[in-house]
């Protein structure tokens, strides 16, 4: 049994009925015995929700490549100062070869929106991941049309990772502009994933300029909202070579600014844990770029359940630069390996076996057929 803890009225083990006024004083606390049981609360939900076992995903970002132009991001088209990559289908396939080695549960194939990636070319790829292996294969393309979407899931894709980044329409118009095609917007793309049969992951930046408080606890609701499999949060980094990043930003700070600070991120994966207790919650590579010493662990402490170990080739790693300064860009992928099975192991926590799915939903598909 849990332990019940109430912060107001509300208790704390129940916090999927947190509403926006008390995330928004959780939110805003500095009190650190307030916020020590937020932590309580969150590891003592997370333990009871989805257990002591941490998944390890093999993170494999293949390219580089990007048409989009957000306002954050490194990769974005604007930035010509990067050298950009491509991985072939056989470094690819080399990658997951060692995710198996390494008893991985799951690769995730990440990359800039970068349309060199044919949509049969990487429906062949996970086609093989799935015929040769027992690995679970996350995607995160971009928002790729939903025919592409469509032949990767039949391919064989198990689930999706794209950020609604922003709950707030404006702020999302600025630092994400939309390109010439008529797509629907993140958030919509996120709910016909779920249709076609994906786990769909989501989250946001914290600490992008001119996000309000307001507006991240709006984001934690729709974690819920959404009933999110996978729940991504990270700091914001500014990188140079971007529109937010640059000296003469446009994008001015709200008034009710979100700081982009390692507390601000625990404060958000905790509460992201108790509004989606079955969720699996990364603690992110953001996290531990700001915090190298425990920034993993606190992580793993505050209620997150997964990490991902980076087997993208180390010639690629400093190139796929979304942000400056990224943590581990230089370690090997068996490197990756001992030193976040050490950091698990540290806090007394166990590696996970298996895909790790979603807690409570796998049946549901199994009975689909999906
Ligand atoms: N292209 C895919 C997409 O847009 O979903 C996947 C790659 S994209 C680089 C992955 C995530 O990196 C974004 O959703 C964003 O939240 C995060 N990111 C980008 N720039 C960042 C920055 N400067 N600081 C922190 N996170 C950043």
């Amino acid at each position: 049994m849990i332990s019940t803890r109430h912060y107001g009225a509300v208790d704390l083990t129940e916090g999927r009925d947190l509403q926006k006024p008390e995330i928004l004083k959780w939110l805003r606390t500095e009190d650190a015995r307030e916020l020590e049981e937020l932590w309580q609360a969150a590891d003592a939900v997370r333990k009871q929700s989805v257990g002591d076992a941490v998944h390890l995903r093999g993170l494999l970002e293949i390219s580089n490549h990007c048409i989009r132009r957000c306002g954050y991001c490194g990769l974005n088209a604007g930035n010509r100062e990067l050298t950009r990559y491509r991985m072939s289908r056989e470094e690819i396939l080399a990658c997951v070869a060692t995710a198996v080695e390494y008893g991985y549960g799951t690769v995730v194939m990440q990359a800039g929106e970068d349309y060199g990636i044919a949509t049969d070319w990487l429906a062949g790829i996970v086609r093989q991941i799935k015929q040769e292996t027992g690995l679970a294969v996350t995607l995160s393309m971009g928002e790729r049309p939903i025919d592409d979407l469509t032949v990767w899931r039949q391919a064989g894709a198990d689930r999706y990772l794209l950020r609604f980044e922003t709950t707030s329409p404006s702020l999302y118009e600025r630092v994400h502009p939309a390109d010439e095609r008529q797509r629907p917007g993140r958030i919509d793309l996120l709910k016909i994933l779920r249709e076609l049969g994906y786990e769909i992951g989501s989250g946001v930046m914290i600490g992008i300029p001119g996000q309000s408080l307001s507006s991240l606890a709006d984001d934690i609701l729709l974690f819920r909202a959404l009933d999110l499999d996978m729940i991504g949060v990270g700091p914001f980094i500014p990188h140079p070579q971007t529109m937010l990043g640059s000296s003469n930003s446009p994008v001015a700070p709200d008034a009710d600014q979100v700081p982009n600070t390692e507390m601000m991120v625990y404060k958000v994966i905790a509460l992201a844990r108790l509004v989606c207790p079955q969720a699996n919650i990364p603690s992110t590579t953001a996290l531990a770029t700001i915090n190298t010493e425990t920034g993993r662990e606190n992580g793993l402490s505050r209620g997150a359940n997964v990490v991902m170990p980076n087997l993208t080739p180390t010639k690629y790693r400093a190139l796929y630069e979304i942000y400056p300064g990224k943590a581990c860009i230089n370690e090997t992928a068996v490197q990756c390996r001992y030193c976040l099975e050490g950091r698990i192991e540290s806090i007394r926590r166990r590696v996970g076996h298996g895909p790790g799915s979603r807690a409570g939903r796998v049946k549901e598909r199994i009975v689909d057929g999906s």
